[in-house]
């Protein structure tokens, strides 16, 4: 495997190294909370998380920043573990959460508390929001900054004993209330909520905030390097503030870099839910999705997608990104490594007059035209095949490299046919094509002869007996604007859903030999794209859904 880009976090580490600091230790950290499924934006942190663990030979933790009790659900946390592992990476030790540190988080509060470095106060919400100022005013402290340090340990326990009512109280830090930084003006380190915890249950009624429990995690697990987007930026002079005043031998240095934004599509995890919630797309797996598990299912490999995140590049530049250099990232990959194979989306019925009615040829067919390795693959043809109703005109000009009545293509992998006439139903439609085939054309060219058509191309086809039926999904992208979140007053980001993201196909024919296909196994359909089995097949009848077309071709 090519070794990833070298980039600013690389090269932090690198020094670091260089120093000798951390004991040579390089131990990073994924943090996600546990409400929603992971998207291609937490590809971009994985990526870089495991895979500066990995070149360095370091660790990388999967921990679940559980602090909020509101929102956590098993279901995230499985999906979670699953798609890390997907993209073929596997944390260091066990699965961790936040959760597991409230003991040791409370005991260095209660620390802080000690050191005069941290207070009860007993304002309402309002009034702390309301003495904090803004950028413009400067904060102001509150009456009770001063308590003594016995006043506090006895309120902080009163909190955690379920003394107070929600809202009543908040642990805050006595930093600064001047500081330009309002990270900086005695942030609230624990609230009290009286609600149950996914992993603790009943027994907190205090929960340490956010800004207060990552970086002491990130200490408590040894963590050297946390990297985390740039929204953050203005939250390291808390994270550093709170290392240095806490006992824990090691001192994690927080760095940021820039999110990934993607276009025609949301990344925000309450967007997605609501996407999901209304019903807009089929689940958090829908194949539109830009999560983890939807990519999957549309026919991503996890190859695709790493290599996608590492050509991205680290930085501290927002920009955004075009998706259509995701899809290449799929087209790339499964036009190297998918099989081949014939699907008609739209048959429309050939019959090929002078080939004997239970006459059954298997041909040999390459698995990958470009890869020998990958052997040949079996065809029957018979009497009647299935050819696209796009592949056939009863005339066309001379650029239509397809069938057209009186001349010829060859069935590809096959022999030459000729179109020599048309039966029509009852509305004028074309619901045939009878034509006959010339038997010296297998593997060679035709000798020219009189009264022959005019040779226009290659077409693919379906053995109309041993076809298998199936469903296409044509999936497109879900919005139809770049900036998808961008609206007017009194509009909503789903005013731009693309009403042609999914285009339902029945009656399309596949060759036989897919029929033991099991779930994303990933295919290109010839001349039409790229295609995996969708988990809803059932008993032979196969469901597929298209990945990506041949090229890229957007606007449609
Ligand atoms: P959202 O804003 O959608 O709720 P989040 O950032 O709150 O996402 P977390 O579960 O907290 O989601 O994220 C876990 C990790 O993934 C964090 O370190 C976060 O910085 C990172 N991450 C999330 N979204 C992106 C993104 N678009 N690009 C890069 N990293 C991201
Ligand atoms: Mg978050
Ligand atoms: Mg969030």
């Amino acid at each position: 495997e090519a070794k990833a880009p070298s980039n600013f976090i690389r090269q932090i580490i690198d020094r670091d190294l260089a120093e000798g600091k951390n004991n040579g230790r390089v131990v990073t950290r994924f943090p996600p909370e546990p409400n929603g499924y992971l998207h291609i934006g937490h590809a971009k942190s994985i990526c870089l998380n495991f895979g500066i663990a990995e070149s360095y030979g370091g660790a990388c933790h999967l921990r679940f920043d559980d602090t909020n009790p509101e929102k956590e659900e098993d279901e995230y946390i499985h999906s979670i573990k699953k798609d890390v592992e997907w993209l073929g990476f596997q944390w260091a030790g066990p699965v961790r959460f936040a959760s597991d540190y409230f003991d040791q988080l409370y005991d260095l509060a209660v620390a802080l508390i000690r050191k005069g470095l941290a207070y009860v106060d007993t304002q309402s919400p309002e009034q702390i929001a309301e003495m904090r100022g803004n950028f413009t005013t400067p904060g102001r402290n509150s009456p009770h900054r001063d308590r003594s340090v016995e006043e506090n340990l006895a309120l902080f326990a009163d909190m955690r004993d379920n003394k107070f009512d929600e809202g009543a109280a908040v642990l805050r830090a006595r930093i600064d209330m001047q500081s330009p930084n309002l990270n900086m003006r005695d942030p609230v380190l624990y609230r009290i909520r009286k609600k149950a915890h996914h992993q603790t249950g009943d027994k907190w009624v205090i929960y340490p905030m956010y800004d207060f429990t990552h970086p002491l995690s990130d200490a408590l697990e040894g963590i050297t390097h946390s990297l985390c987007t740039l929204e953050f930026e203005d939250h390291r002079p808390l994270y550093d503030w709170l290392v240095e005043n806490v006992d824990l031998p090691d001192e994690p240095r927080q760095y940021e870099f820039a999110r990934l934004n993607l276009n025609f599509t949301v990344t925000s995890k309450r967007r997605l839910k609501l996407l999901v919630d209304e019903g807009h797309v089929d689940g958090w797996d829908d194949p539109r999705l830009p999560t983890l598990s939807g990519l999957r299912r549309r026919g991503y490999t996890p190859a695709a997608i790493r290599h996608f995140c590492e050509n991205l590049g680290v930085s501290r530049a927002d920009s955004v990104i075009d998706m259509s250099i995701l899809e290449a990232s799929v087209r790339d990959d499964l036009n190297h490594n998918a099989p081949r194979a014939f699907c008609v989306l739209n048959p429309l019925k050939l019959v090929i007059e002078n080939w004997p009615e239970d006459r059954e040829e298997w041909l040999d067919a390459p698995v990958h035209p470009q890869n020998e390795d990958m052997g040949t693959r079996r065809m029957p043809l018979t009497r009647e095949v299935y050819i696209d109703r796009e592949d056939f005109r009863e005339e066309a000009n001379k650029k239509y490299k397809r069938l057209v009545l009186g001349d010829r293509v060859r069935l590809r992998y096959g022999y030459v046919i000729q179109a020599e006439d048309i039966v029509r139903d009852a509305d004028g439609e074309i619901v045939e094509v009878r034509c006959s085939y010339d038997p010296d054309t297998l593997g060679k060219n035709p000798e020219p002869a009189e009264g022959q058509g005019k040779m226009r191309g290659v077409i693919h086809w379906v053995s109309a007996d041993r076809g298998l039926p199936c469903e296409v999904r044509l999936y497109d992208r879900l919005f139809q604007t770049a900036n998808p979140s961008k609206v007017a007053e009194g509009e909503s980001f789903l005013d731009n859903i693309n009403p042609e993201s999914l285009r339902v196909l029945q009656g399309c024919v596949v060759e036989p030999g897919l029929r033991d296909a099991g779930p994303e196994s990933r295919f290109q359909f010839e001349r039409e794209g790229y295609f995996c089995v969708d988990r809803d097949s059932v008993d032979g009848r196969l469901v597929f859904n298209r990945t990506v077309g041949l090229r890229e071709s957007w606007p449609r």
